[in-house]
């Protein structure tokens, strides 16, 4: 069971959080309602026990165990957790004291050939090429920014691969800014700051993930800005993510927003249709190799694209649901079952229009003044698209006739209701009318 709920884990806290403290975590055992874990190192024992015990004894309870409490003791003498190298480094010979480098594990399906490039990514990808590619240090920093689960890590991944392939003997070292600190913290306690400064300035290219993490921590912060300077002074590559763009990130010193903004930096946009689309047909024609059985219909993947509109990390949990489902059920996946099975993230994502916006979007397109629509006025050039707007409220938005009739300056439902209806009977002989409203939930719903 620990297994599973280290994956429940993993999709709650996220990968870096969870790469950082869930998986060092050994369950010994469950006794008397208690759960009890080895960790490494008593740092790790009060920030695990402080951040995540609550969530760990959730899922445990979720997951059936017979638990009400969690313990974290301290094992020493283990394998340090952060420092797990890649294995292709464990069997390279130690040639200094110093060789290995405290990176956190990369992701083997991390890499540029599965990594889908649209509209909304196409800029952030090219450039993670670029920097991969090797040869003059052109940007530098290289900095990514965007939301969660648009392809940050990936990208970041991707590009620590393919320059390991390149060159093997580059010292490439990725970690959270969360490790970051970890280490630094740890160095600091062990009195070894030395080697951590030496470890950190020896590396040819030094990714950091979700830099925001360091904000409001000074210390850390000050470390980060040496170690910056330093290997950016030696012309080595140096690459940046966080989850905004750099002078957006509250309690970071000017400085070091400064410094982040000096090389390249470039956004992550929020996912489209047809890159959603691409992700999943790529997704998919996995799956189909791993079930070749499975039976799937036309349509299912463009409704998932169409309606799961957050980002491809929500996508790729969706549909490796649906396959997981079908294979266990052995149907076929049709658009019915998918909406069966996956009715939770489907209302989750559900796009929740406002009477507010639906106002200002049917003023735009009659030309008419936002004011007018809430204002007293009754002509027929005003009056209609009132009335277009009050019936889209009713069909988009969950909100009563009372409701929505406060919302039009006041309005009385019967009001509200008088105007849904002749909508309704307009929709029918007028093609104008129909062709409107058909445009208009169409944008609204985008
Ligand atoms: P971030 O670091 O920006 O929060 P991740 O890089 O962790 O996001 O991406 C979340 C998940 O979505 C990962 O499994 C990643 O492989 C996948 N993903 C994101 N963007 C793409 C893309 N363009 N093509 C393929 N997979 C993607
Ligand atoms: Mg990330």
């Amino acid at each position: 069971t620990w297994g599973r709920v280290k994956q429940g884990l993993l999709d709650d806290i996220g990968q870096s959080n969870y790469a950082n403290w869930i998986e060092p975590l050994d369950l010994t055992k469950i006794e008397n309602g208690v759960a009890v874990f080895a960790v490494p190192t008593n740092f790790m024992a009060n920030w695990v026990s402080r951040n995540f015990a609550d969530k760990i004894l959730a899922h445990l309870k979720a997951s059936n165990a017979q638990t009400s409490r969690v313990e974290f003791q301290v094992v020493a003498a283990q394998a340090d957790p952060v420092a797990r190298p890649a294995p292709k480094e464990a069997q390279q010979p130690v040639t200094s004291a110093h060789s290995e480098l405290p990176g956190a594990p990369l992701d083997a399906r991390f890499t540029f050939d599965n990594f889908v490039v649209g509209k909304p990514n196409e800029l952030a990808h090219a450039a993670a090429r670029r920097v991969a590619e090797g040869g003059p240090v052109t940007f530098n920093p290289l900095f990514l920014y965007g939301g969660v689960g648009l392809g940050k890590t990936h990208l970041m991944h991707a590009i620590a691969h393919e320059i390991k392939i390149r060159d093997p003997e580059l010292r490439v070292l990725y970690l959270s800014a969360e490790q970051f600190m970890y280490r630094f913290v740890q160095a600091l306690r062990d009195k070894q700051m030395i080697d951590f400064k030496q470890l950190f300035r020896s590396v040819d290219v030094l990714m950091v993930d979700d830099v925001q993490f360091i904000a409001g921590k000074e210390s850390t912060q000050e470390e980060f800005f040496h170690t910056f300077n330093a290997l950016v002074d030696q012309n080595k590559q140096i690459i940046i993510s966080a989850d905004r763009a750099p002078g957006e990130i509250k309690d970071l010193e000017d400085r070091i927003k400064s410094r982040l903004q000096c090389g390249l930096v470039v956004d992550l946009h929020p996912t489209d249709y047809e890159l959603r689309l691409g992700v999943l047909q790529t997704k998919a024609e996995n799956y189909r190799l791993q079930y070749p059985d499975l039976v799937f219909n036309n349509g299912v993947l463009e409704f998932l694209a169409h309606r799961i509109t957050t980002n491809v990390r929500v996508l790729e949990g969706a549909l490796m649901r649906l396959f997981a489902f079908a294979s266990l059920v052995g149907r076929e996946i049709t658009l019915e079952m998918t909406q069966e099975c996956l009715a939770d993230i489907l209302k989750a994502s559900e796009r929740k229009v406002t009477v507010e916006e639906i106002q200002r979007r049917v003023s735009e397109h009659y030309s008419i003044r936002l004011s007018d629509m809430i204002g007293p006025k009754r002509v027929r050039a005003i009056a209609r698209p009132r009335q277009v707007a009050m019936y889209l409220s009713k069909q988009m938005t969950s909100r009563s006739l009372p409701e929505i009739g406060r919302r039009f300056g006041g309005r009385d439902h019967t009001t509200v209701m008088h105007g849904v209806r002749r909508i309704e009977e307009l929709k029918s002989s007028d093609s104008q009318i129909a062709d409107d409203l058909e445009l208009l939930s169409r944008l609204l719903e985008a």
